[in-house]
């Protein structure tokens, strides 16, 4: 038997509501996932009924359905199209406004403060996602100033995977199932022999002061092995996997290999799979004017790497194909990241696999990649 892990706490199901409790009295929005219009989404929670009790998914390639569980679990699903970027990199953000005075103009600068975000029922994967766009917003020379202040602010409470999904990869890349850092605390539901409870991890000093607010216990270690086991039972379970061996030097030696000229047939440059990534960070940068203009603002929005516009220089695109658009989107995430950032730019979650409308699948894609070099 283990020794007792003694950073671990259990909190029953019937008091998980005073978590949410804990955070709101705290002036937190709390966010986390909930069900809309079929899908599992992130979105502002105030009560643990909130969640999507009893539901879980089912993703395949191109493929996303939600159906109920027979238990009621409140983590019962893996990730859904949302990603945690929209709250610290959203999707149309104001710069600023400008206001004519005279025959000049004056800047009105955005003063909104930052908002105290708890993210609730973040995956492992998705922390190592949060860890890479640190370091794209905060990590250079130029800083993000509304993704730094989001960021300073925010409380993160981790939920390790129990079950993983048909497109999960995580193992394949060292990013899950279970939360390793970055969360304030780590939790792992537990349905067994007619109980629900959480077994609990504070990983930084705002966590353990939250959890002294929450009626707790310390775990027995029969509870810390049963924890340990949900994991371990999602690390088998994963749906798919990717070959990460040498995987830089392989995509930069295949830059003219003719899969690409194969996935380009079947690839629409729709853009989802960027926009469901939870590391893609583009963005692009559109000014308006009123029809007086007396007033313009400056907007900041997602853009892709997909669409033509992206690489517009003075006259046409630099990436006109699709073949040079797919192949970019896939040599940056795997290759040209490491150089640039020192770790891969795709955490494994699945969500491009599924959000294919031709399920058109990363892994599967590496995977030709390299066979065909054994032909
Ligand atoms: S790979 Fe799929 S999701 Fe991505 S742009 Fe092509 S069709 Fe759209
Ligand atoms: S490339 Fe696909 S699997 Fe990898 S992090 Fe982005 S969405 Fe997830």
């Amino acid at each position: 038997m283990k020794p007792q892990n003694e950073k671990s706490a259990i909190i029953e199901r019937a008091d998980f509501q005073a978590l949410l409790d804990a955070l709101i009295d705290r002036g937190y929005r709390v966010v986390g996932p909930t069900l809309s219009e079929g899908a599992i989404v992130y979105d502002e929670l105030t009560a643990a009924s909130d969640l999507p009790i009893g539901w879980t998914d089912e993703q395949e390639a191109g493929f996303y359905r939600i159906k109920k569980r027979d238990d009621s679990s409140l983590f019962g699903y893996t990730v859904g199209p949302h990603s945690w970027k929209k709250f610290l990199h959203p999707p149309v953000l104001r710069l600023w406004q400008a206001r004519r005075e005279g025959n000049g103009f004056q800047i009105i600068a955005e003063q909104e403060e930052p908002q105290k975000f708890a993210f609730i029922g973040v995956r492992s994967c998705e922390l190592h996602a949060i860890a890479i766009q640190d370091k794209v917003f905060t990590g250079g020379n130029y800083v993000d100033p509304y993704y730094k202040s989001h960021r300073d602010r925010l409380f993160i409470v981790a939920i390790n995977c129990g079950e993983a999904g048909n497109t999960c990869f995580c193992v394949s890349m060292n990013t899950g199932p279970k939360a390793s850092f970055g969360f304030d605390l780590a939790l792992t539901e537990i349905l067994e022999d007619g109980r629900h409870y959480f077994v609990v991890e504070a990983g930084t000093e705002a966590g353990r002061e939250v959890l002294q607010e929450i009626e707790h216990r310390t775990a027995s270690d029969e509870e810390i092995e049963a924890a340990e086991r949900r994991v371990e039972n999602a690390a088998t379970q994963m749906g798919r996997n990717m070959d990460t061996s040498g995987i830089k030097e392989l995509l930069y030696r295949n830059h003219e290999n003719p899969r690409w000229t194969e996935v380009a047939s079947r690839c629409l440059t729709c853009a989802n799979c960027t926009l469901v990534c939870p590391t893609c960070f583009c963005s692009t940068v559109e000014d308006t004017t009123d029809l007086t203009g007396d007033h313009a603002e400056r907007w900041r929005k997602w853009d892709s790497c997909f669409t033509m516009d992206f690489s517009y220089i003075h006259g046409g695109s630099v990436r006109s194909s699709s073949k040079s658009r797919y192949r970019q989107w896939m040599t940056h995430k795997l290759a040209s990241w490491i150089d640039q950032f020192d770790s891969s730019g795709c955490v494994g979650c699945g969500r491009c696999i599924t959000w294919c409308p031709v399920g058109i699948d990363i892994t599967e894609e590496v995977r030709a990649i390299r066979e065909s070099e054994n032909e």
